[in-house]
């Protein structure tokens, strides 16, 4: 649906790129590829630098790609913050 437009229009995403914010739709992909990314599973995966089975999972039943996923986590303010 939306790919792409990293969830412009959608007041979650829009605050979670300027502050630390745990807000969530639902209906925005762009806000369920950062709740991935903020997920034990996908941690886990990084550690281990491969994609866990948990977190293929995850990311079927959020409908969301693992591209998206690292997108989200470049544009999520408190990531950014908690990697300085
Ligand atoms: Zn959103």
């Amino acid at each position: 649906m939306e790919n792409g437009e990293a969830g412009k229009g959608c007041d979650d995403c829009t605050s979670a790129r300027q502050q630390v914010w745990s807000g969530f739709r639902y209906g925005c992909l762009v806000c369920r590829a950062r709740m991935v990314s903020r997920s034990l599973p996908c941690h886990e995966s990084r550690r281990q630098l491969r994609l866990t089975p948990e977190y293929r999972e995850l990311l079927a039943r959020m409908e969301v790609s693992h591209e998206q996923v690292k997108a989200a986590a470049v544009a999520d303010f408190e990531q950014r913050s908690a990697r300085v």
